[in-house]
Order: structure tokens, then C-alpha cells, then sequence
């Protein structure tokens, strides 16, 4: 077990929500270590667990050089907003503008067990509000305007790996993305 294949939008896993982690075991530390391999090949900022078909409330994410994985989270957002870029992991080469609370607390486990509480603000929120919403079936195309939800899906529609990923078929995966400069990706 290491670097494991990305699940990209198309697959049901993706609009699915996860379930609560119960046992703080060895696979659930194997599953950490698995999403951080995951999201540091590809490279992105974050990776959800169901982002690797495991449908469990796990999240990861590496940001100003400082690793982190969060289970279980609920969050508290301030009103005030950010815009900004924002990318997936799930959906190759792709990047809009996506808004987010500018601030976000998120309240979980790390894989131990230990209560953890995680602070941040601009990409950090960005990112704990993106992850959590991958752990509620929830992609960052819902977040959209009506507008821009229309112009990213018709992109989505036309891109190689969507075409390939309905084209034959099978569940839509990627190694590692093959672009990795564009956008964040999360
Ligand atoms: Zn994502």
C-alpha cells in the first residue's frame, strides 16, 4: 500500500458522504500515510479519503510545508469571504474562481484518537472547507454560481480525461495527474 490511484469526477464515490471513523487502528494509520503519499505524488495541497474510493471521514493536506490529517471534523466558518482559485485532485488541470469563508476552524481526531483543533485562514480555510465538503459527497463545482458551474462543466465535458474516463467505461482514475502547475490542487 502506497501511492493510490485518484478517483476523478464521474465516480459515484465522489458524491457519496463518508462514514464516521470508529476504530483508531492500524488501518486507519495506514490510510493516512496512503492520502499523504497520494497527494504529495500528484503533487496537491489536500486529498480526501473517498478521492481514493475509501468512503471514511479522513482528510489530509500539506500547506506552508506543514503536513496534516484530520478525521471526524465539523467546522465553524467566519462570515467574512475569499475568493480565489481553487483546484482538485478529481478534476485534472482544472481551476475557478471558488468562494470561501475566509476563516475556518475545523474540530476532529488525529489517528490516534486525541480530540485536535485546527485553526486557519486563506488557503487553509480553503482547504478544510474543500476536504470537508469531499467528506460530505460535496465538489467544488456546487460551490458555483448557476454561470460558472454551466462554463466549468462544459470544460469538464471536453476534457481528455473525462472523454476517456465515459469512453470506456471503467471508473475514472488517474495514477498521478499529469499536470501539476495549474491550479490548486485539492
Ligand atoms: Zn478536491
Amino acid at each position: 500500500m502506497a501511492i493510490q490511484p485518484i478517483r476523478l469526477f464521474g465516480d459515484p464515490v465522489l458524491v457519496t458522504p463518508a462514514t464516521e471513523v470508529v476504530d483508531f487502528d492500524k488501518e486507519l494509520r495506514q490510510l493516512v500515510s496512503d492520502l499523504t503519499e497520494t497527494m504529495q505524488a500528484a503533487p496537491g495541497a489536500g486529498l480526501a479519503a473517498p478521492q481514493i474510493g475509501v468512503p471514511l471521514r479522513v482528510f489530509v493536506w500539506d500547506i506552508d510545508d506543514e503536513l496534516g490529517h484530520l478525521i471526524n471534523p465539523s467546522l465553524d466558518l467566519s462570515d467574512e469571504i475569499q475568493d480565489g482559485d481553487e483546484g482538485c485532485l478529481s478534476f485534472p488541470n482544472l481551476s475557478y474562481n471558488t468562494p470561501r469563508a475566509f476563516r475556518a476552524v475545523a474540530k476532529g481526531f488525529n489517528m490516534h484518537g486525541d480530540p485536535v483543533t485546527v485553526e486557519g485562514t486563506e488557503l487553509l480555510a480553503r482547504c478544510l472547507q474543500h476536504e470537508t465538503d469531499h467528506l460530505n459527497g460535496v465538489l467544488f463545482i456546487d460551490r458555483m454560481t448557476a454561470e460558472e458551474r454551466k462554463t466549468a462543466m462544459k470544460e469538464i465535458r471536453e476534457s481528455e480525461w473525462f472523454g476517456l474516463a465515459t469512453e470506456n467505461g471503467a471508473k475514472p482514475t488517474f495514477k498521478v495527474s499529469p499536470h501539476t502547475t495549474f491550479g490548486l490542487g485539492l
